[in-house]
């Protein structure tokens, strides 16, 4: 299909960017784009508390300190949040050198990123059920070494270990070779209460591209674009089981993927969002973890090597822990710059002792102000099939 990207453009540069102007103190300064409200950063950083230049210079802007951050690298589709990239639905626009992030984004990805104690139906659990991706017949990627079938069982057995260590009961959707589909594993996690759910996969790039790093999705809200989207349609709007977890399994997904890039020097590709079968299906918090690229060289000599699969395990783990943390006891999930300054060489333990306090401080914020706004979370317009989204830059 040849993408309608003329029509998009030629709104946005003709009709769709008014003016910004700024705005009254502590009121939301709406920008409509495409039918769509959006807000300028520095509506938002003041919102926050985040200090620094918001000017877009050479595709890139940073806001905040070790404690809270915004960061824009270019693309469109991510900011970046206290280091750890997230996959916004709606583009990014830039206007006047400033990034203006859409009202959706805000609501469903960056305030949970930056403040995931205000998460409101957090509930807390004791079951985990892993899914070890693929089984039987279907094998998944493959690499000269093996198939990813095979990788995916050999981490839940570490993982099943090291989330008992942790107190956490473990439920398998499979402990053996065995074909299960994904509405099966899907019912074994919706068979069980008091549970989350975690899929364990591994990527593969068909086009022969070096890609490398981590991935975790989560169910992308409702009428909203995922990562691999390149429209909103009309079926994407349809309420799904998952749905009713989105703000949980975002951040069950933020949590996991801050605890592998804070334990393990591989790329970030960042919190994303899909609408699979095993997010979709799931009546809890549910994520699908991409572990690195089997058929990548370097990615797939780390997935061959059975002391790396068991520190992806741990750190796995660790995620989870740090998710129960918050969802149990409304604790901060530990970041990036947490696991990194524990990791600090010779000088022990060195966390900021204030950065505690200044995201608690987020948390004192009131729900994101809408004394400008018509309503709170009207986020949805009516309807609005066939929605072009800008194209991602891959
Ligand atoms: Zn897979």
């Amino acid at each position: 299909m040849v993408p309608r990207i003329a029509p998009l453009l030629a709104a946005l540069l003709i009709v769709g960017l008014p003016l910004i102007t700024k705005a009254a103190d502590g009121a939301w300064q709406i920008v409509k784009i495409e039918n769509r409200d959006y807000l300028t950063i520095q509506n938002i950083a003041d919102f926050y508390g985040l200090r620094g230049d918001i000017r877009v210079v050479d595709h890139r802007m940073l806001v905040g300190d070790a404690h809270a951050s915004l960061e824009f690298n270019g693309n469109p589709r991510e900011i970046t949040v206290n280091g750890v990239k997230q996959w916004l639905s709606f583009p990014v626009v830039i206007r006047d050198n400033q990034a203006l992030v859409s009202r959706f984004d805000l609501a469903k990805t960056i305030d949970p990123a930056l403040r995931p104690t205000m998460i409101s139906n957090l509930q807390p659990f004791h079951t985990v059920v892993i899914d070890a991706g693929h089984g039987g017949q279907d094998m998944g990627a493959s690499s000269v070494s093996g198939y990813e079938k095979s990788y995916t069982l050999d981490v839940i057995a570490d993982l099943k270990k090291a989330l008992e260590a942790r107190g956490l009961k473990v439920i398998l959707t499979r402990a053996n070779d065995s074909y299960l589909s994904l509405e099966q594993r899907a019912q074994i996690a919706n068979d069980t209460a008091d549970a989350v759910f975690l899929s364990v996969h591994f990527n593969s790039e068909p086009n022969g591209r070096a890609a490398n790093g981590f991935e975790v999705y989560a169910m992308t809200p409702r009428g909203a674009a995922s990562t691999g989207d390149f429209m909103v349609t009309a079926d994407q709007f349809k309420p799904m089981p998952g749905n009713e977890y989105d703000d949980a399994s975002f951040a069950l997904a933020n949590s996991v993927q801050n605890s592998l890039l804070g334990q393990m020097p591989e790329g970030d590709r960042g919190v994303r969002r899909a609408r699979f079968a095993v997010l979709r299906l799931v009546h809890a918090p549910a994520i699908l973890v991409e572990g690195g690229f089997l058929t990548n060289g370097p990615d797939g000599s780390k997935i061959n090597d059975s002391a790396w699969r068991q520190k992806l395990a741990v750190a796995l783990a660790d995620g989870v822990a740090s998710f129960q943390d918050l969802s149990e006891h409304h604790r901060p999930p530990k970041l990036l710059a947490d696991y990194r300054s524990e990791r600090l060489p010779l000088t022990g333990t060195i966390v900021d002792p204030s950065a505690n306090a200044a995201r608690a401080a987020l948390s004192c914020l009131p729900l994101l102000p809408t004394a400008n706004l018509s309503s709170s979370f009207a986020l949805l317009p009516a309807s609005e099939p066939g929605f072009l989204i800008q194209p991602t830059i891959p």
